[in-house]
């Protein structure tokens, strides 16, 4: 039952109640109203019979004193008149209608006026003394002034009827009532919220009112206001936010680049000679034109080679919207250790690499690329000549840690361990820290790891480092499992 019903319900109860109380209230007084009356009638009628009844019994004898009394009865019917003896015996016909025990009063000469209970339709009954010729007697009025159930029938038929008829007028009066005043600015109210509830700010609810709904109207569009100027600074900051960290892998990718340079420079100083000496041989014009082809032919298989290093290079700093997509991470992380190689080969370091089965992940591959250079260029800079840096790809069963998610499944596992020196126990907790670094001015920014944490989580994923100082550091990333189906 919505509100509208249920208050009209509840005034027209109300307004019911009241109704049969004052009703009930007024019958009251009507019937104590016409009891008074008729008091009044039964005594004054009682005293005037007396004063008849004693004077022609005093010049006329007795029985014509009560002829005349019993003939009182034929000019009115609402009266009945009757002589009685206070000491006739009980059947007698001048036997009182009112037990002797109640007529104490009487015989002491006082008037008495009594409800007669005990008949069916309650009848009054009073009495004025008398005595005749020495004997107790009494003129006793018995009347009605309608009974009190048909007085009681009449009360409730009429107050049954208003009540009805008025409680049919409350209702319908009370539900338009009702229904301009509180359920259409209610459901107007209730639209707005949900609408404010399923992200609509632009929702107003459109209520000039000086009451409290019109206040609520106020409180509910000022909300969304608010709500709106909340939405919008969120957004402006979660863009600035977006732009922030764009910008610092940005700057990561730079200095990683630059760290690449060198061992990229390095792979294109042996081709650059050997163009160098092909180019030189030419030249001199010694061979024939057969071997100034061949020489030529050099030239552009080890021009591609430079242009393969170079464009590697280029791929890797540009710039690229994120752009995920499902895909094994085996050729991902192949294509990133060939840029990789001319960066561990100078420092006589051994990149190793045991694919093991296709594991589909759903990944950004640039972004994979990034996370695992600056894993295995870490890993180099911390090996000594000689060393292994080992990748390794599988898949395993492991927990999440709470702030990624604490989910349990299957994840795609790649670790990158190597053989160098290691991280002190009191640095490992801060490697993923975004400027924690150990290395020199120029050589560290201390971004790598942080910027290759925020990847993997963006990623739905997470990552460990594990150390043991002077034995290596091993670095795990887990990834969602794509689930195809
Ligand atoms: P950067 O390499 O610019 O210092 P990173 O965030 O990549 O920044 O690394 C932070 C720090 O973590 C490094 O300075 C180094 O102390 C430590 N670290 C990272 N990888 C290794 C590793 N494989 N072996 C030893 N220390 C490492």
């Amino acid at each position: 039952m919505n509100l509208t019903r249920r208050l009209t319900f509840a005034l027209t109860l109300i307004g019911c109640g009241v109704l049969v109380l004052s009703a009930l209230l007024e019958m009251r007084v009507d019937w104590q109203r016409a009891q008074d009356e008729s008091h009044e009638a039964h005594v004054l009628l009682g005293r005037v019979l007396n004063g008849a009844v004693s004077r022609s019994a005093r010049f006329e004898g007795l029985e014509q004193a009560l002829f005349h009394l019993d003939e009182a009865n034929r000019y009115q019917q609402r009266v009945h008149v009757r002589w009685v003896w206070l000491d006739a015996p009980e059947g007698s016909s001048f036997a009182p209608l009112l037990p002797a025990s109640a007529l104490a009063p009487v015989r002491e000469g006082h008037e008495l006026f009594a409800e007669l209970d005990s008949v069916a339709s309650p009848t009054f009954v009073s009495y004025s003394p008398l005595a005749l010729g020495g004997r107790p007697g009494a003129i006793e009025l018995q009347g009605a002034l309608g009974s009190r159930q048909e007085h009681l029938q009449r009360g409730v038929l009429l107050v049954a009827s208003g009540t009805i008829a008025l409680a049919l007028l409350f209702f319908l009066a009370a539900s338009a009532i009702g229904r301009r005043l509180v359920g259409r600015p209610v459901e107007a109210l209730m639209r707005m919220a949900d609408r404010v509830g399923k992200g609509d700010l632009d929702a107003r609810v459109a209520l000039k009112r000086p009451d409290e709904l019109g206040r609520l109207a106020e409180v509910l569009n000022g909300m969304a206001v608010s709500l709106q100027r909340a939405r919008a600074a969120l957004v402006e900051e979660s863009r600035a936010r977006v732009a922030a960290l764009e910008q610092l892998r940005h700057s990561e990718r730079s200095s990683t680049v630059g760290k690449l340079a060198a061992g990229v420079a390095h792979e294109l100083g042996t081709p650059l000679g050997v163009i160098s000496l092909q180019a030189q041989s030419i030249a001199s014009g010694e061979g024939g034109l057969d071997e100034a082809r061949a020489d030529a032919r050099v030239i552009d298989q080890q021009a591609k080679a430079m242009a393969r290093i170079v464009r590697q290079l280029l791929e890797f700093s540009r710039r690229h919207p994120p752009e995920r997509q499902p895909q094994p991470l085996e050729p991902v992380v192949s294509t990133a250790l060939e840029v990789l190689r001319p960066v561990a080969q100078p420092k006589g370091v051994e990149l190793r690499f045991q694919p093991a089965g296709a594991h589909v992940v759903n990944v950004d591959a640039a972004q994979v690329q990034q996370v695992v250079t600056n894993l295995v260029v870490n890993a180099v800079q911390a090996s000594a000549a000689g060393q292994v840096v080992t990748l390794a790809l599988d898949e395993t069963e492991a927990t999440a840690p709470a702030d990624a998610g604490g989910a349990h499944g299957r994840w795609v596992r790649l670790t990158v361990k190597d053989e160098g020196e290691g991280i002190e126990p009191e640095a490992l907790p801060h490697v993923f820290e975004p400027f924690f670094t150990t290395k020199d001015v120029g050589e560290g920014t201390g971004l790598g790891l942080s910027v290759s944490w925020g990847l993997v989580r963006e990623h739905g994923g997470w990552m460990t480092a594990a150390s043991e100082p002077g034995k290596g550091a091993t670095f795990t990333v887990y990834l969602p499992v794509e689930v195809t189906t």
